[in-house]
């Protein structure tokens, strides 16, 4: 048929990746496209994902800081949450941010056109076009032809598949929709989203249970500092159940009774409990095959995945893939990164510029932050993680108790702990392999701990670097000091 739209660049998706992608493209002087089903760009993370659930965030974690006030003889009269208010807060702070990524789009000259896109060929892509506020199909479609492809198509939420269809059964999305506060909430995987979101609806006066078929919650992260983050908060939970799997769940007028099974022998599970509120965060899934890939000769694993080397190129040499379609850790921040190499190839390559078309992902590490109160975030090595590949490691362990800034702010719970290679052959100035932390601010201050592992950063170069006092991040230089064995005073 005839072709609509001619480009250099076509990129499906509009969220951290895709819209990276295109305008750092449009930036190095190429024609984008730039394909997107929704109304407005930012994908997951702007519209249901990363920033409206810090707006709710951010509103539970004042409303529970103000708590630790009564200690200073500070007390506060139960707050009043107007609901619909706080939903309409939400909504404007989402607003605020794609309506400024549509203005960038536009000031770069990238082209949106809006609906689904299919691959046709290696050179193709059909769009099925959308209208209004959701996904509804004008029955129009547009062929785009490009030189190349870069899909950013992301993930969605898994859906057991027994939980029943209803109301009172929501995933992330639905639970960022925030309709009413339930009495009783399940959440269902004790992962990040689903303690973020538990977390919100217990400042509001949820009482939550969780379940969680691993050994613990929070995996990936270290267990010294998720039993910290646990102790904080217990009394949010009446039951926290881990090595436990959820087993049938049936719509009743009382609620959603769920029922669960052990993942493990030796396990005593509840019987089955009834729920006014079940949050499913058992995981996101790609939508690596909803784009029709094998029409360009693109290669999609079992699981929806996309692979691609590392200048984030598929199996197709004009076609790359970025973000949470081309694997874990399922996050921003990530798909951002390998959305710049994805186009600064591209660019290099049509551009005859060596020094661009050579970008890579060569990313160490990346970091991790849940956004609970308090915050746990940690990058690289785990002290577990450490163990299980035989390294030797020296550890730096910095209670906050002996952090006189979180002790003048009444929460000195944390802990930062940074891990030092002590292999033989790092002759006691070994770099750093990882480090975590949970405490107020941590999310903020991990940069520092992923910036000491990028340049290879060792006991003395964190320990002497001059932290500014009383901070939160001194505890990072104290902890680096801690593992030197040179720390003796604290503040
Ligand atoms: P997505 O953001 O999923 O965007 C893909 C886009 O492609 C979507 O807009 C979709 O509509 C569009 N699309 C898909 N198929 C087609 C098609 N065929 N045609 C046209 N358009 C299509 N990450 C963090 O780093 N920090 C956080 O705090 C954080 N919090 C989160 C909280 C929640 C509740 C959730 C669910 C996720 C969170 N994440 C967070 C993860 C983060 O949202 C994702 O890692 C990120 O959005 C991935 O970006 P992406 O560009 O790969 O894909």
């Amino acid at each position: 048929g005839t072709v609509d739209f001619d480009c250099d660049v076509v990129v499906i998706g509009g969220g951290p990746g895709g819209y990276s992608a295109a305008f750092r493209a449009a930036d190095l002087g190429l024609k984008v496209v730039l394909v997107e089903r929704y109304k407005t760009l930012g994908g997951v993370c702007l519209n249901v994902g990363c920033i409206p659930s810090k707006a709710l965030l951010h509103v539970a974690a004042v409303m529970d800081e103000v708590k630790h006030l009564e200690v200073a003889g500070v007390k506060f009269a139960a707050p009043e949450v107007n609901i619909d208010q706080l939903r309409g807060h939400k909504e404007k702070v989402i607003g605020k941010l794609t309506g400024g990524l549509g203005q960038m789009a536009k000031m770069r000259k990238v082209t949106i056109v809006r609906g689904y896109g299919n691959f046709v060929s290696a050179n193709h892509i059909e769009v099925d076009e959308t209208t209004g506020d959701g996904q509804e199909k004008t029955g129009s479609k547009k062929i785009i032809q490009f030189k190349n492809a870069i899909i950013a198509a992301g993930s969605q939420a898994v859906h057991l598949p027994f939980m029943p269809k209803d109301p009172r059964v929501v995933d992330s999305t639905g639970a960022l929709d925030l309709k009413e506060v339930p009495k009783r909430m399940l959440i269902l995987g004790g992962g990040i989203i689903g303690l973020e979101m538990g977390t919100v609806y217990s400042t509001l006066g949820a009482r939550l249970d969780v379940v969680e078929m691993m050994d613990g919650l929070m995996q990936g992260a270290d267990r010294d500092l998720v039993k910290i983050w646990q102790k904080m908060n217990a009394p949010r939970f009446d039951n926290i159940m881990v090595n436990t799997k959820t087993v049938g769940a049936e719509a009743t007028p009382e609620g959603i009774k769920v029922s669960f099974a052990p993942a493990k022998d030796g396990i005593t599970v509840p019987e089955p409990q009834t729920y006014d509120l079940v949050l499913q965060a058992v995981g996101r899934t790609p939508n690596g095959k909803k784009i029709s890939a094998d029409k360009a000769g693109v290669a999609v694993t079992d699981r929806g995945f996309i692979d691609v080397d590392i200048q984030m190129r598929t199996n197709v040499p004009n076609i790359f893939a970025i973000g949470d379609i081309v694997g874990q850790p399922m996050l921003a921040h990530k798909a951002v990164h390998e959305a710049h190499v994805a186009a600064e190839v591209i660019a290099g390559e049509l551009q005859g510029n060596k020094e661009l078309a050579a970008a890579a992902f060569n990313a160490r590490v990346i970091p991790s932050v849940a956004y609970t109160d308090p915050e746990v975030a940690w990058v690289g090595l785990t002290e577990d993680q450490a163990k299980a590949q035989g390294i030797k490691v020296k550890k730096g362990l910095f209670p906050w108790a002996a952090s006189g800034r979180a002790i003048a702010n009444g929460r000195d719970e944390g802990v930062t702990k940074l891990l030092f290679d002590d292999s033989p052959e790092a002759h006691g100035h070994g770099r750093i392999l990882g480090g975590g932390m949970v405490g107020t601010h941590a999310g903020d201050m991990i940069g520092e701990v992923a910036l000491a592992i990028e340049m290879g950063a060792d006991t003395v170069d964190i320990g002497k670097t001059i932290h500014p006092h009383p901070t939160l991040g001194e505890s990072i230089g104290m902890a680096a000091e801690v593992a030197h064995g040179s720390c003796t005073d604290v503040p």
